[in-house]
């Protein structure tokens, strides 16, 4: 496609997709507050403006990847008036699923198409180009930004309408944090029982316990080698960004008026562990916190 973007967030996440952008071969122009993030992509081809107001001039995409819901509506309120007619709003970033939808609702008064498209794999998956983008708006945005998502992803699923990017995002994440717990839980009773830990893995990994926390993010070192458990904990998906994403769920949920017992109590236990000062860990490391927890 012959699409000129404008890449707002060049961040840890943002910084290596536009860079992809750019090595794919769109014009890309990109704008970010901090100095370092422009010096970064400009190195990689992206044009660095000097707002993002200037970013967007001539572009027929326009992507945010930002920190949080104020971020991006805040960014959103100032593009929609400035952007071409017709141009497509991507908002990449997770954030929370009353402020995507009211981006939506921004872009639409002022005639423009946009998607939340917020994704998952990490740092690594957007260097590789490998991430997976779950992308919520109208069937024909879809249609026209899929291309663009997939020089940055592998791939490309359409969630469904405003906000369903950002809806199936938080659920996915809210079943993993809850797993996580689960699985970790299960090999600390184990342990106090005199099970092996390969004992259990063997079991468990071939019969109703089995999922994904436990085949291929096992939280204690041994069965699944490539885990963070066999690297220090090392992230991996830090534990400070499944809180966030466990906040936001807690939101969503709020905000519906649905009951998510196990949501909440995962939230309240990763806040806890962030607390101990080991938000830097990877999520994984949970299993040291309910170790600590159980009877010496
Ligand atoms: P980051 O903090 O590295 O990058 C965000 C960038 O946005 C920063 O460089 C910041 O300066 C910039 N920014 C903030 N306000 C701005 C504004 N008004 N104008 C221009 N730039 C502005 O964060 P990140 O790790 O790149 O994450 C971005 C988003 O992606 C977050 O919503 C995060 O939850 C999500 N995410 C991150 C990961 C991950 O592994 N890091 C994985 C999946 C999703």
């Amino acid at each position: 496609t012959g699409e000129t973007i404008a890449f707002i967030g060049l961040g840890n996440m943002g910084g290596p997709m536009a860079a992809n952008l750019r090595a794919a071969g769109h014009p890309v122009r990109g704008f970010d507050l901090v100095a370092e993030a422009c010096e970064a992509a400009a190195q990689a081809g992206v044009v660095i403006a000097a707002s993002a107001a200037e970013a967007v001039v001539g572009a027929s995409i326009v992507i945010t990847m930002l920190p949080a819901g104020r971020h991006v509506i805040a960014v959103w309120s100032e593009l929609v008036t400035v952007v071409a007619p017709g141009a497509l709003l991507i908002d990449c970033s997770t954030i929370d699923v009353d402020s995507a939808r009211k981006a939506h609702a921004l872009a639409a008064a002022q005639g423009h198409a946009s998607l939340d498209a917020p994704v998952s794999g990490g740092i690594g998956g957007a260097k590789a180009g490998t991430l997976t983008f779950m992308v919520g708006g109208a069937a024909d945005s879809f249609a026209r930004g899929e291309a663009i998502l997939a020089r940055m992803g592998r791939n490309i699923f359409h969630c469904g309408d405003a906000g369903a990017g950002q809806v199936a995002k938080i659920c996915n994440n809210m079943i993993l944090g809850i797993s996580m717990i689960g699985v970790s839980e299960a090999f600390v009773l184990g342990e106090k029982l005199g099970l092996s830990r390969q004992a259990l893995f063997d079991v468990a990994s071939v019969s109703s316990g089995q999922c994904w926390s436990l085949t291929t993010y096992c939280p204690v070192p041994g069965p699944v080698p490539a885990s963070p458990a066999n690297n220090d904990y090392k992230p991996g998906f830090a534990a400070a960004l499944m809180l966030k994403d466990l906040r936001l769920a807690q939101e969503a949920a709020n905000s519906a008026g649905v009951s998510t017992p196990l949501g909440a109590e995962a939230a309240q236990l990763y806040s806890l562990f962030a607390g101990l000062g080991s938000a830097g860990e990877d999520f994984s490391a949970i299993i040291k916190m309910l170790r600590g927890h159980s009877e010496k």
